[in-house]
């Protein structure tokens, strides 16, 4: 029998309900790993002999595509194959075989013939000055398909559209000062659509492939005020950080890759930034932002890259940070951005 929901949030979740939070060093557990994939993979397989598969179309707008390699080039190939062969991905411009009209007429099948019946993921912002031209795939009649145009008559038929990466989600990089090609996050080309923003400059794969799941199995799971799966995205990072009795205590790094101190005053955006990084860690739980020394960049939050004007190493405001326990002079350091 496939997993319950409640088994799978466990599953997806495990290691980040042991988590203490404020007044402790060190008090996460990690575990978890891959050990969720084998069990979600066999619950897809069971469910597509029910269900028939439902097929996931993933196009890219104004991206790196970052979200793409961090997915598949993951360090558990177990990963990459629930998404290649498991889930019926029948459309990526990085991976599928098929090229020009072939690939494309994938796309408008699915428009046309499977309404409501597949899933929409966009990689990417979505530029909007001088018609969207800044990003463009196929043609028609010898005009360009802008990727604003795929993202409005695809999103208009998805199941759900998962917009993966903070490019898609919030605009992220592209939409940076002085944004010159007017990018757009997806959620914003298409309002009246099911949007579910999976953040992250990349996302994390186990993100990207457990929200999936989760929509094939059991719809859209509970979203944040910012869209978001509260599964991965419902705690801040300062909360649990390895790092927090040092905040607590007021005892700072002084640089840089410093093993020891809050990088509160390098710039540190954890006390704003919603993951569960310092839990899951990325490359095989090899490390993480904040264990090798490097301030969170807030890189999952609608005010990444320019974090509203301050830059990406801004001291934040303390009056931004909740459950503050010391009142130690907060030095001021110089912008990196
Ligand atoms: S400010 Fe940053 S380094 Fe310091 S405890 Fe919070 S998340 Fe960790
Ligand atoms: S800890 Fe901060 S920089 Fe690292 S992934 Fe999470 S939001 Fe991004």
């Amino acid at each position: 029998m496939g997993l319950t929901r409640r088994e799978f949030l466990e599953l997806m979740g495990r290691g980040t309900v042991t988590v203490g939070v404020a007044g402790v060093t060190a008090c996460a557990s990690k575990t978890g790993g891959s050990e969720w994939v084998a069990p979600v993979k066999k619950s897809l397989e069971e469910k597509a002999v029910k269900a028939g598969n439902l097929p996931v179309l993933w196009i890219q707008g104004q991206s790196c595509a970052g979200c793409s390699i961090s997915t598949i080039n993951t360090v558990y190939p177990e990963i990459a194959e629930v998404l290649t062969e498991t889930i019926s991905l029948e459309f990526h411009p990085n991976i599928m075989a098929s090229a020009g009209d072939l690939a494309l007429k994938i796309l408008t099948d699915a428009e046309t013939n499977k309404k409501g019946k597949y899933v929409l993921v966009v990689e990417g912002s979505i530029p909007t000055k001088e018609n969207g031209i800044y990003s463009t795939m196929g043609e028609s009649n010898g005009k360009h398909i802008t990727a604003k145009e795929w993202v409005e008559r695809l999103g208009a038929n998805a199941q759900a559209v998962l917009s993966v990466g903070t490019c898609a989600a919030f605009g992220g990089i592209p939409s940076g000062t002085p944004n010159p090609t007017g990018a757009m996050p997806v959620y914003k080309i298409i309002p009246k659509a099911t949007v579910i923003n999976i953040p992250g400059c990349p996302c994390h794969p186990d993100w990207v492939v457990g929200t999936i799941a989760h929509v094939l199995l059991f719809g859209v799971p509970e979203l944040d005020e910012e869209k978001r799966p509260k599964l991965f995205f419902g705690k801040l990072v300062h909360d649990q950080c390895e790092r927090r009795g040092y905040f607590d205590e007021g005892k700072m790094a002084k640089d840089y890759g410093d093993d020891e101190g809050c990088l509160f005053e390098l710039g540190c955006k954890g006390p704003i930034s919603h993951c569960d990084v310092p839990i899951r860690s990325w490359n095989n739980k090899v490390n993480w932002c904040i264990q090798c020394g490097s301030p969170c960049i807030g890189c999952t939050e609608p005010t990444f890259p320019d974090h509203e004007g301050e830059g990406l190493y801004s001291v934040l405001p303390v009056s931004k940070v909740k459950d503050i326990r010391w009142t130690g002079k907060i030095k001021k350091v110089k912008n990196l951005v």
